[in-house]
């Protein structure tokens, strides 16, 4: 049982005072760059990631990156029923493991990609990812571990995203 993390908490989330905004900007979602394990602020750590949002008719709302941009911000451009593809590569910037029995490092750039349906509430998360450890990234996004302690490795590197006010396409 993890503490929950409160919505601007941390500098790079919106505070409660952005998400009462965010109903009246008839934006369909927000997006924020995770990165890590570890505290996910504006240092990377050596986690490189692109982010891009593709509109279904081709046109691109958004790109990001883990870093400077990292910062959660409305997908202008977009409203609530709009799908849209979110697309991610992301790589290790170094090739040091932590150098422990079975260390093996994750050098390639790993790409991934999800259709989502917008929907306006910021109740509705996707989260998706790659690396070693996105699994650990995801964790300490959701409050239920503790990054600040954790350093990226070449063998344990994640990246991705988080949409609210977003759900999966159902597959066919
Ligand atoms: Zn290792």
């Amino acid at each position: 049982m993890g503490r929950r993390r409160r919505s601007g908490t941390y500098p790079y989330d919106y505070t409660e005072a952005d998400d009462r905004r965010f109903l009246d900007s008839g934006a369909g979602g927000t997006l924020r760059v995770l990165h890590g394990p570890g505290r996910g602020m504006g240092m990377t750590d050596g986690v490189l990631c692109r982010v891009e949002v593709v509109a279904a008719d081709g046109a691109v709302l958004d790109q990001a990156a883990a870093g400077s941009r990292g910062k959660e911000h409305r997908l202008h451009g977009s409203s609530a029923g709009d799908c849209v593809t979110v697309s991610v590569s992301a790589c290790f910037d170094g090739d040091d493991g932590c150098g422990g029995p079975g260390c093996l490092p994750v050098l390639d750039e790993l790409t991934a990609a999800r259709a989502v349906v917008l929907t306006g509430d910021l109740a509705d998360v996707v989260r998706f990812g790659v690396g070693p450890a996105w699994d650990e990234v995801l964790l300490v996004d959701t409050g239920e571990l503790d990054g600040r302690a954790s350093r990226p490795a070449a063998c344990r590197w994640g990246a991705g995203v988080r949409l609210r006010g977003a759900r999966p396409v159902d597959r066919r």
